[in-house]
């Protein structure tokens, strides 16, 4: 049985109660976890306000600081295949996958361990002899982080590195679905000896513990990753206390193929953009956007090897990728591809639960493309978080008139997290990235990130960005100080009024 770790010590639920997770690919229990309270999760905030308001972590040295975060990414490449086995159990993903996360998380320590110490602010010039100006930035205090179900700790690294890098203090609510990785990452740090209080861990149904994470006024930030409508909720939330909000929600991102783009790498690109880990990616090329004159040989050449993926559970050597995450989640999807053909999309591949015993007990669903679909079409603008193509096509009778289309298209979502643009000619491709109103943009290529570079949403994928110099700047308050160091005085009121001041 995992607990909830609360102010330095792991506890029951205050009322008893706990959780079974069981593994998508094929039900079998995984783990067993306390299912806090909204008292546990109040409790959890006072600790975290607590430990905050007496320096424990903020005051510690930024190298120090640093370093607890550089341990954490050595004990992550020495417990490299625990930590894949957690959360390819939880998430049913492929194991091959989720040790790729592993380092990804490893990276995203090491950066932010770099950056920590690394920037203690700045001297303003004020043209006065006699004043030290100063800007400088601190922890922003008590921090709520919320993270969803797919890639359940690389989600949580871009949150607890730079917070614990800042000097927060946070409490950490992961998917109810999938909390063995943050319960590791917990017990991590417990061991490498950050402060009781500073870090803690509530696990339990958002809905029910996620109110007192929010609405608080002990909390100072909540940072929020998960769906559009989750992410409303929250935001309402936590608007009567006027706490800084950062949101990464949700994509429905184009990967727009023109007829001059190097076609092998495209259609790899294209299958990579949506059928990795199953399509359970806020950043999943969902939306295949293609040159008309090329559409045919292209989604000739898609749906053959698309009808190749091999699919299977987190240690079967032979799948590509796996499962999704429920259940309910598998109904959306299929609720979503129905949809999509009602409304018109030609069904060229998939579409349905794959056969066989292997797959009986697990939530599987084919790798699908949809063809003919266009913007007004429900399947080509709410999101599926599924292994689903939609085909849109554009055309111009000028190079600039089929650049126009292809945006216009591409463009045309309440989203904007990420996009992609394939041509050989590189000024198109650098044009079209551009006008693309997302917040990543691949040229020929789909999907990679690194830590140093921004992360987030343009329209309602989200407010703020994770990663980056901005990623750590999301946790810290930033404070100008006026020193005089000739104090006199100013003679404003009551005699001559020789200057002015604010
Ligand atoms: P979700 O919104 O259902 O849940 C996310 C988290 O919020 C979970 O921990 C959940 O328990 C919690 N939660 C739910 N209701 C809450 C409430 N009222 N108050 C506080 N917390 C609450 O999302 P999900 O289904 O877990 O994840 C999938 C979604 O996440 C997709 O829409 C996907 O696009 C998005 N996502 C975005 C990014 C990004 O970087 N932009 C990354 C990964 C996932």
């Amino acid at each position: 049985m995992h607990e909830l770790f609360i102010d330095g010590e792991w506890k029951e639920a205050s009322d008893g109660n706990h959780r079974r997770i069981n593994c998508p690919a094929d039900g079998a229990l995984v783990a067993e976890v306390s299912e806090a309270t909204p008292d546990d999760a109040t409790a959890a905030v006072r600790a975290a306000r607590r430990a905050f308001d007496t320096g424990l972590w903020a005051l510690t040295p930024a190298t120090d600081r640093a370093m607890l975060l550089s341990q954490v990414a050595d004990r992550l490449q020495q417990e490299k295949e625990t930590v894949a086995r957690l959360e390819a159990l939880d998430t049913g993903r492929i194991i091959a996958e989720t040790r790729i996360d592993v380092d990804d998380v490893t990276a995203v320590f090491r950066y932010y361990s770099t950056l920590a110490a690394a920037d203690a602010g700045r001297i303003v010039d004020t043209g006065m002899p006699d004043v030290v100006s100063k800007v400088v930035y601190e922890p922003i205090g008590v921090c709520s982080l919320i993270t969803p179900w797919n890639y359940p700790l690389l989600q949580t690294s871009w949150k607890v590195a730079p917070a614990l890098a800042a000097g927060n203090s946070f409490v950490l609510k992961p998917s109810e679905l999938t909390p063995s990785t943050a319960i590791w990452l917990l017990a991590t740090l417990e061991e490498l000896g950050l402060p009781a209080g500073v870090g803690n861990l509530i696990l339990g149904a958002g809905g029910r513990v996620g109110p007192p994470l929010t609405e608080s006024p002990e909390v100072d930030l909540v940072s929020f990753t998960g769906g559009l409508v989750t992410g409303r909720s929250i935001a309402a939330s936590a608007a009567p206390t006027v706490k800084k909000v950062a949101l990464e929600l949700g994509g429905k991102n184009p990967n727009v193929v023109f007829a001059d783009a190097d076609f092998e790498a495209a259609v790899d690109g294209a299958m990579n953009a949506v059928f990795y880990t199953s399509g359970e990616v806020c950043s999943a090329g969902t939306r295949l956007i293609i040159e008309e004159s090329i559409h045919d040989e292209f989604v000739a050449e898609l749906v053959k090897r698309t009808e190749a993926i091999k699919i299977g559970g987190p240690f079967d050597e032979n799948a590509e990728t796996g499962p999704l995450i429920s259940a309910a989640h598998r109904d959306k999807v299929e609720k979503y591809v129905d949809a999509g053909i009602a409304e018109g999309a030609k069904l060229l591949v998939g579409g349905r639960r794959p056969e066989g015993e292997k797959y009986a007990n697990g939530y599987y669903y084919l790798p699908t493309i949809l063809d003919g679909c266009s913007t007004e079409m429900s399947c080509v603008q709410d999101e599926s978080f599924g292994p689903v193509i939609t085909v849109e096509t554009f055309s111009g009778h000028t190079r600039d008139e089929a650049e126009s289309e292809a945006l216009r298209i591409a463009n045309d979502t309440v989203y904007g997290l990420a996009g992609a643009v394939w041509s050989q000619d590189g000024g198109r491709g650098e044009r079209v990235a551009a006008r693309l109103r997302h917040g990543t943009i691949w040229i020929n290529d789909f999907g990679p990130y690194v830590p140093g570079a921004e992360w987030g949403g343009f329209k309602q994928s989200g407010v703020g960005r994770e990663l980056g110099q901005q990623g750590l700047d999301e946790y810290r308050e930033t404070k100008h100080i006026w020193r005089n160091t000739r104090p006199a005085p100013t003679h404003w009121f009551g005699a001559e009024n020789e200057g002015g001041q604010l």
